[in-house]
């Protein structure tokens, strides 16, 4: 089917990496850094051209587009997704993308820091790369394949989409998010605009992997209110929040509920902040689980070791606030089998081992979902990602093309 067609996700991906698009965590605006939108203008330029006559981006950043329907059966509508942004871990200013054609398992040197090494032994993915073109940064920024190898993957399916007629497909949306690192990709999204009945991320690693699952998430903030004195008089009536504080944390068990020491699918409390003087501190805990009952459970567990240090101050006192972040996608995609049964399919006809996989995180995938799109995430090969040493096939980039036509061609099959 792809025996003649001249993929160009991967010379879109070049140009589109060249362009700074990092989102920022500090900033209040929406998009937090305006330049994401330099990349969304080419992307609507880049869609009209390929026939996609209503692309336009809106004020947020966001890129709506549609690829209309040529089957007279009656399909859903699917979306696919990528965010335009870069993780703020890494600079994205002036990248430089460079093609390492054909390698052959040698150490790839990064020419502008020469203390960058790719290596196999580092990187054991990289055995599955033997003859394929890697693409890399030049050794001091990212390479921003995450996300921008899921955007020309989609530009990919698209033209290749309004070149190839005779696939049969029904309405597919395009839908380009900012912001994602920053947790605010959704923020904006206008899902009824959209008009898609579910969708699929292209935002993943390994060629032929596919992610249903994620955490299910809850902030905790704990604030314990010490008693203040002057401290030349404070005998007896002062009670120091900070010291509390240490003994609550002293408390958390070491060997466990840590993401220090936990993987798969096990779960964590985790204090990501502190704040305070001796009157009065603030600790705020991330609490993870693939099962959102097991986030109360976790809790519950943090507001009894609170208590038991606790009862030694009966004049302090303390709050415990919770607020839910996100939901594990699955409890959603479960309602919807289809889902993930066309991407499975789509998956298996590109000739790829499909590999299920669960994120120790969340998604845009994750809230989207939970807003009334389903959507778990497809591979778009992304690899050491946020890193100097972020690298990418193009072959992957392809086979992740190549998925996406599958995908549709499977759903209308099925209608
Ligand atoms: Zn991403």
């Amino acid at each position: 089917m792809f025996d003649n067609y001249q993929f160009t996700a991967a010379e879109r991906f070049l140009r589109y990496v060249q362009v700074d698009t990092q989102s920022d965590p500090q900033s209040n605006t929406f998009p937090t850094t305006e330049k994401q939108k330099d990349l969304s203008k080419i992307l609507v330029t880049e869609l009209k051209q390929i026939g996609l006559s209503d692309a336009h981006a809106d004020d947020w950043g966001y890129v709506y587009a549609t690829i209309p329907s040529n089957t007279d059966k009656n399909v859903p509508v699917i979306c696919f997704c990528a965010h335009v942004d870069t993780a703020p871990d890494c600079s994205g200013t002036g990248v430089k993308p460079l093609v390492h054609a054909n390698y052959q398992g040698q150490d790839i040197v990064l020419p502008d820091d020469h203390s960058q090494v790719l290596r196999i032994n580092d990187y054991p993915y990289l055995r599955t790369q033997l003859g394929n073109d890697i693409i890399t940064a030049s050794g001091t920024t990212l390479l921003g394949s995450d996300d921008k190898a899921g955007v020309a993957e989609i530009m990919d399916m698209a033209n290749y989409l309004m070149s190839h007629k005779k696939v049969k497909h029904g309405t597919i949306k395009i839908l380009f998010t900012p912001d994602e690192e920053v947790g605010k990709g959704t923020a904006k999204v206008n899902l009824e605009k959209l008009g898609a009945d579910f969708g699929y991320t292209l935002d993943g690693g390994e060629a032929g992997s596919l992610e249903d699952e994620t955490f299910s998430a809850d902030g905790v903030q704990v604030v314990i209110h010490g008693v203040i004195a002057h401290p030349g008089y404070a005998k007896g009536k002062m009670v120091n929040a900070m010291k509390i504080v240490g003994e609550i944390l002293a408390a958390l068990p070491k060997d466990r509920l840590s993401p220090e020491s936990t993987d798969g699918k096990r779960g964590f409390i985790h204090p990501v902040r502190l704040e305070g003087i001796a009157e009065k501190c603030t600790i705020e805990f991330i609490i993870r689980d693939f099962e959102t009952d097991g986030l109360k459970k976790k809790e519950d567990y943090l507001r009894t070791q609170i208590e038991e240090r606790m009862r030694t101050y009966p004049k302090a006192s303390f709050e415990f606030n919770v607020t839910e972040q996100y939901r594990n996608m699955k409890e959603i995609l479960d309602q919807h089998p289809q889902v993930v049964e066309y991407a499975k399919e789509a998956i298996q006809r590109a000739g790829l081992n499909l590999k299920m996989e669960s994120i120790r995180g969340g998604t845009d995938g994750s809230r989207l979902s939970f807003m009334g799109l389903p959507c778990p995430n497809l591979f778009a090969g992304e690899q050491a990602i946020h890193s100097k040493l972020e690298f990418i096939s193009v072959q992957d980039m392809n086979k992740a093309v190549e998925t996406m036509v599958n995908l549709v061609q499977v759903c209308e099959e099925r209608s």
